[in-house]
């Protein structure tokens, strides 16, 4: 069954960075010949977002739909197509297109393309009730995922999971600052690895430390705190520099520090020794289709429960402003349509 297509859609729009979002009645987007449009069942609110709102990230397509966390129906195709059909369930990261031809694209580093396009940045995103996407970046989904609960995969269990994805699969030990979206859904993918985690907090977020006990960490403390074991590696999530010392303190010879997020605070200086004996330090950008469709597959095996507050479309500000403020439990969510995959 065809769904009858509106000719307009509700969206809220960035027209200025700093400034609060906007709710507007737009025209509905048309599909490229290698896009598709799709009904927005939710779009989760990642950190970035933020960050492009503030105008940290400098360079957004204005006036913007932010928004790269979409969990959605494909209700029409471009005309090269071939990949998806009308009716499936898919998912929309914040890499939006590359452009397979650059010296990254050639040595699979898709993820750094020189040409990339980035959901809700450089082209719209999903804080509407209809968004077009490359089909290329588009992600079948479990259904269990046709709901907002499917969102948070798409960035904070995207990064999360690259993020783990570089740590040598026999490290054990891990330590995970800042315990928020991305590290509730990586805790339960690690965890039925077998993986011992180590939880890291704000301090004294006894709430948030609770929280990682709950999902069975091992341990969860102040990131001020030593851990009680020495770590193998150690994934920072938090946006604040000064952690990657304090990782680099906490984690054995040989060992890795990935630093998980796209924005941080300066890095303090620290003494050689702490780099010494082989330690790592690394940044993670962006994602892969590899990791995509690896996070995509092990997810519903776990499977992974994300736990999220909603708001509704024309709650975005607020919804950004209790993530500015800290005071979001889980992942937000703009639920955006309640269909599901099935009226297909
Ligand atoms: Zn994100
Ligand atoms: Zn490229």
């Amino acid at each position: 069954m065809r769904i009858e297509l509106p000719s307009t859609m509700r969206a809220m729009v960035l027209e200025k960075p700093t400034h609060p979002l906007v709710l507007k009645t737009l025209p509905l987007p048309v599909p490229s010949s290698q896009q598709v449009l799709i009904k927005v069942i939710a779009c989760g609110i990642c950190r970035t977002d933020l960050h492009i709102i503030d105008g940290e990230l400098t360079q957004p397509k204005l006036p913007l739909i932010p928004g790269h966390e979409i969990v959605g129906i494909v209700v029409k195709k471009g005309d090269e197509v071939t990949r998806l059909k009308e009716g499936d369930l898919v998912g929309v990261p914040w890499l939006a297109y590359t452009c397979g031809e650059c010296k990254y694209c050639k040595r699979n580093q898709e993820n750094l393309c020189e040409r990339a396009l980035f959901t809700g940045y450089t082209i719209d995103g999903g804080y509407a009730e209809y968004t077009v996407a490359y089909q290329q970046y588009c992600f079948l989904l479990s259904s269990s995922y046709a709901n907002p609960s499917g969102s948070p995969l798409l960035c904070a269990g995207l990064i999360g999971y690259r993020s783990y994805s570089m740590i040598d699969t026999h490290a054990e030990n891990i330590g995970i600052y800042g315990f928020g979206a991305a590290a509730h859904i990586l805790i339960q993918i690690a965890i039925y690895q077998g993986k011992k985690i180590f939880a890291f907090t704000r301090e004294g977020d006894i709430k948030a430390q609770r929280f990682a006990l709950k999902l069975r960490a091992y341990w969860a403390g102040d990131s001020t705190q030593a851990p009680p074991e020495k770590l193998d590696a150690a994934i920072i999530f938090a946006p604040v520099g000064k952690l990657v010392p304090k990782a680099l303190h906490d984690i054995d010879k040989g060992g890795i520090v990935v630093c998980g997020g796209i924005h941080m605070s300066n890095i303090p200086s620290f003494p050689y020794e702490l780099l010494w004996g082989e330690r790592i330090v690394r940044s993670v950008a962006n994602l892969t289709r590899k990791d995509a469709e690896a996070l995509l597959q092990i997810a519903p095996k776990v499977p992974v429960k994300t736990e999220i507050q909603i708001f509704y479309l024309h709650q975005a500000n607020e919804a950004l402003n209790s993530l500015r403020a800290g005071t979001v439990h889980g992942a937000a969510v703009l639920q955006i349509s309640d269909m599901q995959a099935k009226h297909f």
